[in-house]
């Protein structure tokens, strides 16, 4: 464990207020400083790790609000993600091991997720699927209702991007785009809008198609060795030739930017990652007019763990027509995390709660966010809550600009 950066905290508890658990929670050991306090104890040898330590830092988002707040720069998601990783050796969690298992043993795995999702698209079937989902048997297997709830009535199907893109109009040079494993099966229209935008941006657009998954998962979960294996395979499927490896689902942006911090020889390659929203931002795209309202919730890995918060506003609020109204707590994590959603689905359905609350206030017709657990996560409170409003990515409603655009043109 970095001591050093344990006894960085000065317990001013400036972080406290910003922190989700804490917020919900009113637990000393359940905020930054509180787990800080532990984490420290035990790195010090004056406390033995126990299951109540492992539940406070399971009970962690590990969304790095925290981090942004902290006046003495405490660094506090690779802190947590140290700490992880020993419980994991030592075999310690508060967490259903099952679950826990399976979720890793699926989700890192795209072509495992395609098979899962074309067994749920088969059978049962939309109505029965419906029916299944009120009748309150899900009641008795939360953890399992959390993960079917958060799948749309009508799965569809993956998307699949061309290998390369050329650039439009002048051209500014060659990137690399991540596809993302969740997001390429449950939100096939990112992808293509990425490349589109890309591409009208001036960048020549490559799309490996032998990458597999960024470790994030694995990296908050502690699994280290796991996540240090799989970033070294992605790192190597995206080419010296690139000008920079792109990203537009914020968890895996965060984690490959952090790369070389757990692996030396990949800092060259942490170094070239960039959201989207980056390359995007003074591009002279043709924007078309949009006469709507929506509103912008901060990805967690977006705000706190890449500090982007000013380029996906300064993007959408280019487009014509469009009103963007001010989401209350924008930055409060809305209960994704990862899996944590999956895995404490108790807590995470209170953040959503609140978060449906503060988007259902600003009366906008579209929630814009850029990764895709949050778009997951929201859609499915909205849904949940009847509520008739879209939600989107900034690819996507930038790329509907774009074809108005082509439309009056
Ligand atoms: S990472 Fe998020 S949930 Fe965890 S202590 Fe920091 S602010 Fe709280
Ligand atoms: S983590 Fe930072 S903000 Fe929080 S109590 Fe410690 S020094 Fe203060």
């Amino acid at each position: 464990m970095d001591l050093d950066a344990l006894r960085a905290c000065v317990h001013c508890g400036i972080c406290l207020p910003q922190c989700p658990t804490y917020r919900v929670l009113g637990e000393e050991m359940d905020s930054p400083r509180g787990r800080l306090y532990l984490m420290r104890a035990v790195a010090e040898g004056r406390l033995t790790p126990s299951a109540t330590f492992a539940r406070h830092m399971d009970l962690c988002l590990a969304c790095r609000a925290c981090e942004t707040a902290c006046p003495a720069g405490v660094p506090f998601g690779s802190l947590l993600e140290q700490t992880r990783g020993q419980l994991t050796r030592q075999g310690l969690t508060s967490r259903p091991r099952l679950l826990e298992r399976l979720l890793y043993l699926l989700l890192p795995h795209p072509g495992r997720i395609g098979v899962a999702l074309a067994a749920v698209r088969g059978w049962p079937g939309r109505g029965l699927r419906r029916r299944f989902r009120n009748s309150g048997v899900w009641r008795l297997v939360p953890r399992l209702a959390a993960m079917e709830a958060l799948l749309p009535d009508d799965i569809p199907q993956a998307a699949s991007l061309p290998r390369f893109t050329p650039a439009r109009g002048a051209r500014r040079g060659r990137v690399g785009l991540l596809t993302g494993c969740v997001q390429r099966h449950l939100c096939p229209g990112v992808g293509p809008d990425s490349v589109r935008l890309l591409s009208l941006a001036g960048w020549d657009v490559v799309v490996p198609g032998e990458q597999g998954c960024c470790g994030a998962l694995e990296l908050h979960g502690g699994r280290l060795e796991a996540f240090r294996r799989r970033a070294r395979t992605l790192a190597a499927a995206f080419g010296d030739d690139l000008d920079h490896i792109v990203t537009d689902a914020a968890g895996c942006g965060s984690a490959m930017k952090e790369y070389g911090h757990w692996i030396v020889e990949l800092s060259g390659v942490a170094q070239r990652v960039r959201d989207v929203s980056q390359l995007l931002v003074d591009a002279d795209l043709p924007l078309g007019r949009l006469d709507t309202t929506a509103t912008y919730h901060d990805p967690c890995h977006l705000v706190h763990g890449q500090r982007l918060r000013g380029e996906p506003r300064a993007l959408l609020a280019r487009i014509p027509g469009l009103r963007l109204e001010p989401l209350a707590e924008s930055d409060l994590c809305c209960g994704s995390a990862g899996i944590y959603n999956l895995l404490e689905p108790v807590l995470a359905d209170r953040l959503l709660d609140r978060k449906v609350d503060r988007i259902a206030a600003t009366r906008a017709r579209i929630v814009v966010t850029g990764n895709a657990g949050c778009l997951l996560q929201i859609a499915r409170g909205c849904r949940a809550r009847g509520l008739d409003i879209e939600v989107l990515h900034p690819v996507q409603l930038l790329a509907r600009s774009v074809a108005a655009g082509d439309r009056s043109r």
